[in-house]
C-alpha cells in the first residue's frame, strides 16, 4: 500500500519562500508509485490549509499556494480538530526553516497529534535552534569550538560597559555577534572594534532577547551531512567559498556567488576528526533523521564545530542533498530514507 505523506511547507517565517521552493523540488523528485502526497500549506500569516492530493510534479510554487476551499480546514485549530486530518497521513514531512518550524514548536504539535514526522524531534530542534544551548551541549560532549560570551537583553541594558569589557577581555577582534535563535545569517555581523561591537549587539537584539558574541576565526568553512537515527551515517565533506566578507544572507540566497566544493580538499585526519565530531554533536543533541554540521578548519588544520542545522536547506542544489549525492544517495532515495527513518523512530517510541 502506498504511504500517505503530508508535505508541510510555507510557514510563518522569514524563510517562507525558501520552503515553497523546497516543496516544489520534493514534488518533482518523490516517487508517486510509493507515496500519495497531500499538501499542507502554512500561509505567511500562520493559517494551516490542507489541499488536494498532488499526483505529479508541480510546475511553479504558485500551485502550492492554494486558497482556502469551502470544506478544507482553514486554520490550525480546524486542522487539528478535523477528523480527516488524523486519518489522512502516515507520515508528515516538514519542510520548514527558522522559527515556528525548525525550532521544535511544529515538532511538538506533530508529537501531540501522534504523527510520525521526518527529521528531528522537539528536544534536538529546540536545542539546535538556540546557539547558546547548542554550544553548552557541545562543550559537555568535549567538542572543540570558538570561545564566546552570551547575555540577555535585560543584562545588556543594565551592564553595557561591563559586558563590552568582558567581550574585550575574553575574546580578540574580530568578533561575530549573533542572535541566539535564528538561521540564514539573519542579524549576524562581524565587529572589528568596540563601536562596531555595540552596533552589532544592538542589531542582534532586534531579532532575539538572547545574543552571543563569538571569537572570530580565520578559517575555511566545511560542512558534513548526517543521516540516520540511532546509528547515523556521515557524508563526504563540502567546502563553502563565499565571495563576500562572510557567508551572509545575500551570499546564501541572492547573489549566487558562493562556490560549493564537493568533496572538500581536506586531509584524511581532518576528515575523520570532522566525522567523529559530527556524530558526537548529533548524539549530544539527541538528533534524528537529518542534520548538517558546519565546521571551521584553520590553516594549521585545527577543526572547530560552528553549529548544526536541524532542518538544513533541502532543495536539490542545497549543500545537504548535494553532499549525499556525492556520497552515493540521489535526491529521491534521500527522501525515501528520511521517510523510513521517521516511521522507524515513531515505531520505536511506542
Ligand atoms: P545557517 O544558515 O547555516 O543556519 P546561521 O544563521 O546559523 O547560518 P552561522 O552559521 O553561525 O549562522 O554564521 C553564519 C556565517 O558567519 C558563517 O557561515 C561564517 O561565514 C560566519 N561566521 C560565523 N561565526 C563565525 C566565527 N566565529 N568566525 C568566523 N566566521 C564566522
Ligand atoms: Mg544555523
Ligand atoms: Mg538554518
Ligand atoms: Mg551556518
Amino acid at each position: 500500500m502506498k504511504k500517505r505523506v503530508g508535505l508541510l511547507y510555507g510557514g510563518k517565517s522569514a524563510e517562507h519562500e525558501v520552503s515553497l521552493s523546497t516543496a516544489a523540488a520534493v514534488t518533482k523528485a518523490i516517487n508517486y508509485d510509493k507515496y500519495e502526497v497531500y499538501p499542507i500549506f502554512i500561509t505567511l500569516d500562520g493559517q494551516w490549509l490542507r489541499g488536494p492530493q498532488i499526483t505529479k510534479p508541480v510546475e511553479s510554487i504558485e500551485e502550492l499556494q492554494f486558497k482556502r476551499n469551502g470544506s478544507s480546514p482553514n486554520n490550525i485549530t480546524e486542522f487539528i480538530l478535523d477528523q480527516n486530518t488524523q486519518a489522512q497521513f502516515d507520515v508528515v514531512f516538514p519542510l520548514l526553516h527558522g522559527t515556528n518550524g525548525e525550532d521544535g514548536t511544529v515538532q511538538g504539535l506533530l508529537e501531540v497529534l501522534n504523527f510520525p514526522y521526518v527529521g528531528n524531534g522537539v528536544l534536538a530542534s529546540a536545542a539546535g535552534m538556540d546557539k547558546v544551548t547548542m554550544k553548552q551541549l557541545f562543550s559537555v560532549a568535549g567538542l572543540n569550538q570558538v570561545p564566546y560570551v552570551h547575555f540577555i537583553r535585560k543584562e545588556w541594558n543594565q551592564n553595557q560597559t561591563e559586558l563590552v569589557e568582558k567581550c574585550e577581555n575574553e575574546l580578540t577582534w574580530p568578533m561575530f555577534v549573533k542572535p541566539a535563535n535564528l538561521g540564514s545569517s539573519v542579524g549576524i555581523s562581524k565587529a572589528s572594534n568596540r563601536e562596531e561591537l555595540i552596533q552589532a549587539i544592538q542589531l542582534a537584539f532586534q531579532y532575539d532577547r538572547k545574543v552571543l558574541v563569538e571569537q572570530g576565526v580565520k578559517a575555511r568553512e566545511i560542512e558534513m551531512a548526517v543521516l540516520g537515527n540511532d546509528a547515523p551515517k556521515v557524508s563526504v565533506a563540502g567546502e563553502i567559498k563565499p565571495m563576500t566578507e562572510f557567508y551572509d544572507y545575500d551570499s546564501k540566497y541572492k547573489d549566487g556567488s558562493t562556490a560549493l566544493i564537493i568533496p572538500a580538499e581536506i586531509t584524511s585526519e581532518v576528515e575523520s576528526a570532522m566525522k567523529d565530531m559530527a556524530v558526537r554533536a548529533f548524539k549530544i543533541l539527541d538528533c534524528s533523521g537529518l542534520v548538517r554540521s558546519d565546521f571551521f578548519v584553520t590553516d594549521n588544520n585545527e577543526v572547530l564545530i560552528n553549529e548544526v542545522n536541524t532542518m538544513p536547506g533541502f532543495t536539490p542544489v542545497s549543500m545537504y542533498p548535494l553532499l549525499w549525492q556525492h556520497t552515493g544517495i540521489e535526491y529521491p532515495q534521500l527522501i525515501d530514507a528520511l521517510i523510513e527513518l521517521a516511521i522507524e523512530r515513531h515505531t520505536e517510541k511506542q
